[in-house]
């Protein structure tokens, strides 16, 4: 999607600290982070949000789920625990709209996030 600011940072023409990358999944530093370590992880297709995923994309969504196990171990909060935040819609604060995952840690996190 042209417009989209997670697209432009997958296609790598804006800035961004990346952390992880696959064929399907890409991960990032969050631009401002709410947790010591806070990541983006993201779809390299673009898909709105939750509520647009098909059943074509499971397989995906599980992508990306073991990506952010793998960067919590990556990040040394594995252990301690860790928070993963999807946001949808604009009364759960989304804000970019390509579906991501919010991987936080590195601090007790006791409160909601947004
Ligand atoms: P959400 O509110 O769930 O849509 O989350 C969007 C997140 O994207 C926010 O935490 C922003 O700080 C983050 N963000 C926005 N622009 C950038 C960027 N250029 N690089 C990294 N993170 C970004």
């Amino acid at each position: 999607m042209s417009d989209c600011i997670f697209c432009k940072i997958i296609e790598g023409s804006i800035p961004s600290v990346n952390v992880y990358r696959d064929e399907q999944v890409t991960a990032f530093r969050d631009v401002n982070p709410a947790a010591p370590t806070h990541i983006l992880i993201v779809p390299n297709k673009h898909i709105d949000s939750v509520n647009t995923l098909t059943n074509a994309d499971e397989q995906l969504i599980g992508r990306l789920f073991m990506a952010a196990q793998q960067l919590a171990a990556q990040e040394g909060v594995a252990e301690n625990g860790y928070r993963l935040i999807v946001n949808t819609g604009a009364d759960a604060g989304q804000t970019v709209f390509h579906v991501h995952l919010h991987l936080l840690g590195g601090k007790p996190i006791k409160h909601l996030i947004g």
